[in-house]
């Protein structure tokens, strides 16, 4: 079984690590400028005390950094 992470780029073997910040990590699918965050879909939340970091993937080929911001089947 090979669970090789590879970039969807350049094929290169993607190299595993963490990534986190102290501020949330939105996302929008709209490249325009906002005063604000309200509505947003929140990838990662703030963080308060301790920095929780996410499990993620770069290609440090093409800088492409991959990351999963929820758990499958969170559902339940
Ligand atoms: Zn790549």
């Amino acid at each position: 079984m090979d669970d090789m992470l590879r970039c969807p780029e350049c094929g290169n073997e993607l190299k595993g690590g963490y990534i986190f910040s102290p501020r949330r990590i939105c996302w929008s699918d709209s490249p325009d400028s906002i005063f604000a965050d309200f509505g947003s879909e929140i990838l990662i939340e703030d963080a308060w005390l301790k920095v929780k970091k996410t499990p993620a993937s770069r290609c440090e080929e093409c800088n492409l950094v991959l990351f999963k911001h929820k758990e499958n089947n969170e559902e339940n």
